[in-house]
């Protein structure tokens, strides 16, 4: 769509230093609401120029004084300040994402009520940043280190929990000192456009915080291969990290990848099976599985698999698929209708390669329109075929019996990502052994999704690298810079006589 066509849908523009702009090529897109697959508003379809713009102005911003001269006491100000507003508009906000992406808005309800959380963690942190005194091996020399900001940010998201993953990257960029251009998924822009009207409200300086929108090509592209660009924190698709990681590579721009998975979930024969056949639930059909750390796998102990199987088959059957603005929901629908048919697709693969569909496998009956499907349970003999390795983003489970630990630790490791494990089990020991010899950068033990502003999140392998969220993310926007100073009064000898 070219043009805005006759209608009343909301229009959104982009935000750039602290202005509403229209695109250069004054061209707008829709964006769909999954449960009805209707447009509901119009979101601005940028440009490269529109890019050079917005980094322009982020660069101005970086070296204006204002925001360059700030102490780290003040920038944790007005990071708060952000997270008090959006705590006020909580509720609000839920609603714009469920709109867009379809998440239940008990989720995003919660979601958003919680994100704060994470602005009151960073800005907590602010005057808690600082580098240190070296026991420097050289007599007369005073050497300390200090730590700077980068420059300009490019964040990229994508839909699943939109200003959840614009939050772990926001919150840390601004308590550092850097300024930062946000570009939102193109299939769910308007929550972040709507909480960056809070902004200005929060006492930023203009050009501190931008939006661009518009498609990976050419915004995301322009971005991650922009000069003044200094750091890149994308999270989305292995693929784009590619195009990603070539980008920024030209100008030496730091990244941080967030990427998919293909996450296992362990029960031991000593589990709860109750409990492990929630968490399971939890992990695969919370967010018809479009979370980067669903647990899409299930890895059963042969004495345990009867039990579990029948709790979990029991209760999926039941789940309420339905209007996820609707409180009584439990399952809502796909984010785009691409991502049904990719879901329709690794189904019929998961058949084809001889997996024993147990439940779901298509499209509920009931719905005239939306992006629905049901949640799908497959048992597989073992890891080998493409739907237990591949990474769906829907709501398919794969379960796979095993029999001994070290086993299990041998399949939930053959895989090519390494995000996010589930361990289910009463011994401590077992926990302990299992937690250290999976390769995932997180762990959880006889829990699952847990997240907090505190933990770090990331992975290894086709799941990325670098780390979100706790401590350690402050150091992925911010550089040390090492300062000598030469306390001697004796004069500094010719450097071509030898001594
Ligand atoms: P995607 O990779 O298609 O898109 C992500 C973002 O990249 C979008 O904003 C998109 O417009 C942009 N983009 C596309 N082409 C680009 C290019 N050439 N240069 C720069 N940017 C470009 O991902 P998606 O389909 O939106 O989201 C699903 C993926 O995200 C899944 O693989 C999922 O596992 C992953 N994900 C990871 C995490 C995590 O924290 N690890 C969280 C959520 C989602």
């Amino acid at each position: 769509m070219t043009e805005l066509a006759a209608t009343n849908l909301k229009k959104y523009n982009m935000y750039v230093n602290g202005e509403w702009i229209e695109p250069s090529n004054g061209e707008y897109f829709q964006s769909y609401n999954p449960a009805t697959g209707e447009p509901w508003c119009y979101i601005a379809k940028g440009t490269a120029e529109d890019v050079d713009k917005v980094v322009h102005a982020a660069h101005r911003a970086f070296l204006n004084s204002e925001w360059a001269n700030m102490t780290f006491t003040e920038r944790g100000r007005l990071v708060r300040k952000l997270g008090e507003l959006i705590a006020e508009r909580a509720e609000e906000l839920a609603e714009f994402e469920t709109r867009d992406n379809g998440k239940l808005i008990r989720e995003m309800r919660g979601q958003l009520k919680y994100l704060p959380e994470f602005f009151y963690y960073y800005a907590g942190l602010a005057d808690k940043i600082h580098g240190e005194t070296l026991p420097i091996d050289k007599r007369d020399m005073f050497v300390f280190t200090s730590k700077e900001p980068l420059g300009v940010v490019a964040a990229i998201t994508p839909w699943n929990s939109p200003l959840y993953l614009t939050t772990l990257k926001l919150a840390p960029a601004l308590v550092a000192g850097n300024t930062i251009v946000i570009k939102p998924s193109e299939v769910t822009s308007a929550s972040l456009l709507e909480l960056v009207k809070l902004v200005e409200e929060a006492g930023f300086p203009p050009g501190v915080v931008n939006v661009v929108t518009g498609f990976g090509q050419p915004v995301g592209d322009s971005l991650t291969s922009h000069p003044l660009v200094r750091r890149v924190a994308f999270t989305g698709g292995p693929e784009t990290a590619r195009h990603v990681v070539r980008n920024s590579s030209e100008n030496f721009a730091k990244v941080t990848l967030e990427l998919g998975g293909k996450s296992p979930n362990i029960v031991f024969d000593d589990a709860d099976p109750a409990n492990a056949a929630m968490g399971i639930i939890a992990g695969i059909f919370g967010a018809s599985g479009q979370s980067c750390v669903a647990g899409s796998r299930a890895f059963l102990h042969v004495d345990i698999y009867d039990k579990v199987m029948q709790i979990l088959v029991d209760r999926v059957s039941q789940i309420k698929i339905g209007d996820p603005l609707m409180d009584e929901t439990e399952m809502g629908p796909l984010a785009t209708k691409t991502q049904l048919e990719r879901v329709e697709k690794y189904v019929d693969l998961g058949i084809n390669e001889g997996g024993k569909l147990i439940t779901g496998g298509k499209k509920p009956g009931g719905f005239k329109q939306g992006w629905y499907f049901e949640p799908t349970i497959f048992e597989h003999t073992n890891n080998k075929s493409r739907i237990t390795r591949e990474e769906i983003f829907g709501p398919v489970l794969s379960v796979i019996p095993f029999k001994e630990e070290e086993e299990v630790i041998q399949l939930a490791n053959s895989t090519d990502y390494g995000l996010a494990v589930g361990i289910w089990s009463k011994d401590g020991a077992r926990a302990h052994r299992v937690a250290k010899a999976v390769r995932a950068g997180i762990v959880w033990v006889n829990t699952y999704r847990s997240i907090s502003p505190i933990a770090p999140i990331g992975g290894s392998g086709l799941s990325g690298f670098g780390r979100e969220g706790g401590y350690e993310a402050i150091n992925e926007y911010m550089q040390s810079k090492v300062v000598w100073i030469n306390t001697s009064t004796e004069s500094i000898p010719d450097p071509f006589i030898m001594r």
